[in-house]
């Protein structure tokens, strides 16, 4: 494997993880690989033509696939039918132009939040086509499974080296941190900020108790390179913390609270519904290959994310 020159794709670029991957390869370099991060700009991915040019200009040796239509709930409530034609057509395009330009290895991402809606716990990677998944983001869901099953078909047709990787709940600098349609941690986070400059507690949706796996945008980048260097398996691996390091939504928000030092800690409002109770992902595959990693503890994570957001509140994206 050694020192093929190696040119890397990142669609989606420009993203929560893509930024993550920038940094996790500017630590831990390699002389024989060259990256280019694409976003929106560089072309739209729905259009065949516009893919198969990236692809024809970069001519890339290898391909991480991040670019999604990705969206909070109620986006997905709404948007079923887009979420579903606008990713079958991005991960189509990418995919195929992968297969014509003769990348060697192509790894794309899914997301636990795919998987059945009624299953037993912990999941883990062979549960995903099992069952339908949560009627809320149907679209985004079936649309994200068929990676799975494209992989596998470019591998027996065409021999390609095509995988995916299923994180849990990603948070980290560059996040999406609108209070409506963002995820938990930046949406608390964009809250927290608020109710730092009025004086006021910070108030979390729900009881408190439902249990998240939440993954630092570092870690996963720098596991993404792993999988990127390392995995060869065709089936996809779940990256995720432990399962004992799920934590309780109650517990992130007074994480987030201590990192702004809210005076007036936090308050729950339990009118609000609950989510899902728990979806804990395994993540023994995982540890199988790297029983070492060290994951960031949440509090560190946490405090840089909070940071991050307090110095780039003008251009953060919200
Ligand atoms: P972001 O929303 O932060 O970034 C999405 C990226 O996709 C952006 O670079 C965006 O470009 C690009 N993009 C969107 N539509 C198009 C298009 N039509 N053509 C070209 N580029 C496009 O997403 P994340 O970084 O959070 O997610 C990355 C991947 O990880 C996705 O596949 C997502 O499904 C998956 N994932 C995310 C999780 C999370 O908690 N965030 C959890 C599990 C999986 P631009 O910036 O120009 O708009």
């Amino acid at each position: 494997m050694g020192s093929e020159k190696k040119i890397i794709l990142v669609t989606g670029g420009s993203g929560l993880v893509g930024q993550a991957i920038k940094q996790a390869k500017q630590q831990d370099p390699r002389e024989n690989e060259t990256f280019i991060f694409l976003s929106s700009k560089d072309g739209d991915l729905k259009d065949p033509a516009a893919t198969q040019r990236i692809f024809e200009r970069y001519k890339p040796t290898h391909v991480i696939h991040l670019a999604a239509m990705v969206g909070g709930l109620f986006n997905n409530m709404k948007h079923n039918l887009d979420f579903l034609r606008n990713n079958i057509l991005i991960n189509d395009n990418v995919l195929q132009s992968s297969y014509k330009l003769g990348v060697k290895k192509c790894v794309s991402c899914l997301s636990t939040c795919v998987f059945p809606d009624k299953t037993t716990y912990p999941i883990d990677e062979t549960m995903i086509h099992n069952g339908p998944p949560h009627s809320s983001n149907f679209g985004y869901s079936y649309a994200k499974r068929l990676i799975d099953i494209q992989n596998h078909a470019y591998n027996q047709q065409h021999g390609c080296h095509f995988t995916a990787v299923i994180p849990t709940n990603v948070f980290g600098a560059c996040d999406n941190f609108n209070l409506e349609d963002g995820h938990v941690i930046p949406g608390l986070i964009h809250k927290a900020y608020i109710a730092k400059k009025e004086g006021k507690p910070l108030v979390v949706y729900g009881s408190g108790k439902p249990l998240r796996q939440f993954i630092y945008s570092i870690d996963l980048a720098k596991l993404f390179l792993f999988v990127l260097r390392e995995y060869e398996e065709i089936d996809p691996i779940i990256l995720s913390v432990d399962e004992s390091s799920e934590v309780s939504i109650g517990q992130v928000a007074q994480l987030i609270a201590d990192a702004f030092q809210l005076e007036h800690g936090i308050v729950l409002d339990d009118t609000k519904a609950d989510g899902q109770y728990k979806k804990t992902a395994s993540n023994k595959k995982l540890r199988g290959y790297l029983p070492d990693f060290q994951f960031m503890p949440l509090k560190d994570a946490i405090e840089r994310t909070v940071q991050w957001f307090n110095l780039n509140y003008n251009v953060a994206r919200k």
